[in-house]
């Protein structure tokens, strides 16, 4: 498969003014039925963002051997956490999916010589529609997902995302969900204002460090020191960073439309890669 096969898959999306790209730090499930600082932020995420024509969701919770994009017409609601309030379980977001972005998604990323697969058992798991939910609550916007290949270095992530580049171009909403800072762990429930001090420190070390566009530094983040380490305990959470970041071009506007840590260890920081309302 060719570029040209991409383009001419393509070819029935105009191109549109670039598309920003955002990484959600989702949080706990909690946040789908919640009204609270974060979840509002979601709220006025999709009402400012150029409306997309579809989204691209990376989520933490989609883990993975080797690379799989879910392309099915109608993707399923998955209630993927336990012992949450039933209110948590009823809740479904019907959005349509996107199978024809899902193959030209696969021909982009085959063309780097990776392996990808094309999956109909997955669908939206929750570290994708609490956020959607919030941001376009009619769920009528497509929404397909690109899982996480386990088996592939922090480096790799971060090169995948720079081959997803290309669909911002054709109103593609990239989407990383998961959390800079995410030690379950160490959470205090009754921690809602304070943070732990090294959780805390990370969380603006990573923001710094976005700020420089010192990528290197974010992606060999084990290099980055104990507040680090304890931060990131397993990287699942912090790989969909890797993708936004991955998607940047050199010198564009970087924003963090929501900031806060919750539950004293969890980071619940959005980075927004281009200008809020589209360039
Ligand atoms: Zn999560």
């Amino acid at each position: 498969m060719t570029i040209d096969t991409f383009l001419t898959l393509m070819s029935e999306y105009p191109r549109t003014a670039r598309m920003p790209a955002l990484f959600v730090g989702h949080g706990s499930p909690m946040n789908g039925i919640e009204d609270n600082t974060f979840s509002r932020g979601w709220k006025t995420l999709g009402a400012t963002l150029p409306l997309p024509r579809a989204i691209l969701a990376i989520s933490a919770h989609w883990l993975t051997q080797g690379s799989a994009v879910h392309a099915v017409a109608s993707p399923r609601t998955i209630h993927d956490f336990w012992g949450f309030p039933e209110g948590l379980y009823q809740m479904t977001y019907p959005a349509p999916g996107a199978p024809a972005l899902a193959s030209a998604t696969q021909i982009l990323v085959a063309k780097t010589g990776k392996d990808i697969h094309v999956d109909r058992e997955w669908g939206i798991d929750h570290g994708t529609w609490i956020v959607l939910a919030r941001m376009y609550p009619k769920a009528d916007i497509p929404v397909f997902q690109l899982s996480l290949d386990v088996s592939m270095s922090h480096h790799d992530h971060y090169a995948l995302g720079k081959t997803l580049r290309a669909l911002r171009e054709y109103g593609v909403l990239i989407m990383g969900s998961g959390n800079i800072v995410h030690n379950l762990g160490r959470i205090d429930f009754s921690a809602h204002e304070h943070a732990l001090p090294w959780a805390e420190e990370f969380d603006n070390e990573a923001k710094t460090r976005m700020l420089l566009r010192d990528h290197n530094a974010l992606v060999h983040y084990e290099q980055l020191g104990d507040a680090a380490r304890l931060s990131i305990p397993t990287p699942d959470h912090y790989w969909p960073l890797l993708y936004i970041l991955g998607v940047a071009d050199d010198n564009e506007h970087v924003s963090f439309p929501i900031e806060g840590l919750d539950l004293g260890s969890i980071s619940m920081r959005s980075v927004l890669i281009g200008e809020p309302r589209g360039a």
